[in-house]
């Protein structure tokens, strides 16, 4: 059976104490400074703008088709 092992490059470490963080950890354990989630940082927000894009140029229409 063969056991990963969790390199220090993957795994998070705090920037000003370096001391590894737990998984999905908002802020270092050690010096309780926040954390930014660099690994979550590409957020599916584009879908959102895009859905939100599509929902104003329906309205848009519809004011459009309501007016003439
Ligand atoms: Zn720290």
């Amino acid at each position: 059976m063969k056991e990963s092992r969790i390199t220090p490059e993957k795994q998070n470490l705090c920037p000003l104490c370096r001391v590894p963080l737990p998984d999905g950890a908002s802020f270092c354990p050690h010096c309780a400074r926040s954390i930014k989630p660099w690994t979550r940082q590409k957020a599916p927000k584009p879908l959102q703008k895009k859905f939100l894009h599509i929902a104003a140029l329906v309205t848009a229409l519809a004011v459009i088709a309501s007016c003439t």
